[in-house]
């Protein structure tokens, strides 16, 4: 089946029933019909509800419909996109052990990978998503996995997935990809031979803004690089807090097994079942909406590219933007709803920022409703002038998040605001 009958069906299979819409399984516990059933599920010889920290039935279709959509073989929800991250490093480095990030990423994985984790004895090494070839030198024999962007936030960058993809599998790493702004409509990232994708369910999933959440997908062929590799031995070793369980030995995908079992139950970050739901119904509108944004996004794009008042405009799609081989390589058919421009200085960005009616001034990305932001003065604030242009942020840049309004509305809402 193709991704926009997917989007509306997969993973879900009514029961007595019959309801079309996916129920909310608004439940904490699941009744066993004995004690032998119970132990059974616990033993994992009966897969089933045991409790809703670990497994929910709407989450699951959730779950096994954005893990269609990937092209992987299971999903697991999490509460936010950050600890989907967060369980994605967690599950496969500890201490003593570095991971290998882009330095192009968005910024709450900024300040995970390089603080908070810091304090749980993992370094991050970071290289630039434009040059990828620099993550071979920093690759050493406790390189546990590289994590980068699919379209990275604000700058809205596109990277060479052939190169990381190459030199992880010479060395037998697993790639993680933030598909958060690509969207799978976009972009597919374990088809390009990658292992894990991490999303932010709160933006383009839901679609409008209205729940935190996340999820992991893994690749079909995750056990080729995880199965009988000693750098990750306790996918191959007996987990003693699970029976002796061995996951590369199961028969069911080891990567979110081991996130769920392990990292689920312990540090429970849980998506509620509502949420679940809601992210449900976002995906069933996914398909039509990506191509919404991007239309709009890239005519956006060309009318700031033609107007004088403006330096640069940042879009993969554009064909002045120096992704633009990787964008039409690597994305399917649009380049998302995510760009940014450059005016003169950061006077003239607020002005802007101040002055649009429509493009609402909000620090998020992915909503129906259009967004704009200053990074400087808002998600980028504690960085120096120097630093900021380090980062690809300079003070006068202004960051859209294109939404599905009419395009002949948005694009009078920004000529109007620039005639300052
Ligand atoms: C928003 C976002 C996150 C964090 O997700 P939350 O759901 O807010 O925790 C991670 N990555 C990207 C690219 C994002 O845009």
């Amino acid at each position: 089946m193709n991704d926009q009958t997917l989007a509306v069906h997969a993973g879900y299979t009514k029961d007595a029933q019959g309801t079309m819409a996916v129920p909310i399984y608004q439940s904490t516990a699941y009744e066993f019909k004995s004690t032998d059933q119970a132990a059974d599920r616990f033993a994992l010889k009966e897969l089933g509800n045991i409790y809703t920290r670990l497994m929910n039935p709407t989450t699951d279709v959730f779950e096994k419909r954005f893990a269609l959509l990937e092209g992987g073989s299971a999903g697991l929800g999490t509460s936010s996109g950050m600890s989907a991250i967060f369980y994605a490093i967690a599950n496969v480095a500890e201490a003593g052990d570095n991971i290998i990030v882009a330095k192009q990423v968005y910024g709450g994985t900024t300040t995970l990978t390089g603080h908070t984790i810091k304090r749980f004895g993992i370094e991050t090494r970071y290289f630039d998503v434009n040059n990828p070839s620099e993550i071979e030198k920093l690759i050493d024999e406790k390189s546990k996995l590289i994590l980068f962007e699919s379209i990275t936030n604000p700058t809205v960058d596109v990277p060479d997935f052939d190169t990381i993809v190459n030199i992880a599998n010479k060395h037998q790493i697993l790639t993680c990809v933030d598909n958060t702004v690509a969207t799978p409509m976009l972009c597919k990232p374990l088809l390009l031979g990658c292992d894990i994708v991490v999303h932010s369910a709160s933006k383009y999933t839901t679609g409008q803004g209205l729940a935190i959440g996340g999820i992991i997908v893994e690749s079909k062929n995750i056990l080729d690089k995880i199965k009988g590799n000693s750098k990750y031995y306790h996918f191959n070793e007996p987990d003693v807090t699970y029976h002796g369980l061995i996951y590369s030995d199961v028969g069911l995908p080891p990567f979110t097994l081991r996130a769920r079992l392990s990292l689920l139950r312990d540090l429970g970050a849980t998506p509620s079942p509502f949420n679940s739901w809601l992210y449900i119904q976002g995906l069933e509108t996914l398909p039509l909406r990506m191509k919404q944004h991007s239309s709009s996004a890239l005519k956006i794009a060309e009318f700031l590219e033609s107007h004088p008042k403006i330096n640069k405009v940042n879009y993969p799609y554009l064909k002045s933007n120096k992704n633009y081989d990787m964008a039409k390589k690597y994305l399917n058919g649009g380049a998302s709803g995510l760009l940014s421009f450059e005016v003169d200085n950061i006077d003239i960005a607020k002005r802007i920022a101040d002055n649009t009616k429509i493009f609402k001034l909000v620090t998020n990305i992915g909503d129906s409703k259009s967004i704009i932001t200053h990074p400087a003065s808002t998600t980028h604030q504690q960085l120096s002038k120097e630093e900021l242009i380090d980062a690809g942020v300079p003070e006068g840049l202004i960051r859209l998040s294109v939404g599905i309004e009419d395009i002949n509305d948005l694009i009078s809402d920004l000529k109007e605001a620039l005639e300052y």
